[in-house]
């Protein structure tokens, strides 16, 4: 799961980013708005983190342009403007959600798992497909009777392929998903994720295709 997120408040950029990477996303973090328009143009995240009051290019207009070039990403805005007025053109603008500054990093981290739920078209909080089922405030995995804890990264492979059930996804594509752009990502590294998550869950839960890549069972 790939966020963007835009801030350029130096000591909350770094805390939200942690906070996020702690919690299993791959975060992606700009500090300008016109960088974020080049961003949004060219990378896939799964939801934006986007400040207001931001250099070279204000956070309403990053808003408004992302919209009309078509992006569905959910979009929560976290900004210290707690003037009515922003919040509705926020909302209006076609952001999902609001936060004021100073807000509880826990609270960001729901909200955000709630857009990305919905997201997916999923209103429960758990995500399933009738053979494993995943606790994203937990990152715990239920297989029939048994109850595994996955890792950060274990989670994100297989939250990844949850959330586009009978879909086929690449190597590529879930690298993009789990990894951030600084990260270096080891040739082999998702191979051995899902060797992670099979060894736990039992092999049949990730269907390998062979040169195409990875995907779970859509529930029937
Ligand atoms: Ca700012």
């Amino acid at each position: 799961m790939r966020i963007l997120l835009i801030e350029d408040d130096l000591m909350i950029g770094e805390a939200v980013s942690i906070a996020l990477k702690d919690a299993a996303y791959a975060v992606d973090w700009v500090k300008d708005g016109v960088t974020a328009d080049g961003v949004l143009e060219n990378a896939e995240h799964q939801a934006v983190l986007l400040d207001l009051g931001l250099p070279k290019r204000d956070g309403l207009d990053v808003l408004r342009r992302l919209r009309q070039a078509g992006n569905t990403a959910p979009v929560i805005i976290i900004t210290a403007r707690d003037g009515i007025d922003d919040r509705i053109k926020g909302l209006d603008f076609g952001a999902d959600d609001y936060l004021v500054k100073p807000f509880d990093i826990k609270e960001l981290l729901a909200r955000l798992r709630a857009v990305i739920r919905r997201q997916g078209g999923q209103a429960a909080p758990l995500l399933s497909n009738g053979q494993v089922t995943l606790d994203p405030t937990t990152r715990e995995a239920r297989c029939g009777a048994a109850v595994e804890a996955l890792s950060a990264r274990e989670f994100a492979v297989l939250q990844a392929l949850l959330l586009k059930p009978g879909m086929i996804l690449s190597r590529a594509e879930l690298e993009e998903r789990i990894y951030g752009w600084n990260e270096e990502v080891e040739s082999n590294a998702v191979d051995f994720l899902i060797h992670g998550v099979r060894k736990k869950l039992g092999s049949s839960i990730i269907k390998n295709v062979r040169g195409a890549g990875w995907m779970v069972e859509k529930a029937r």
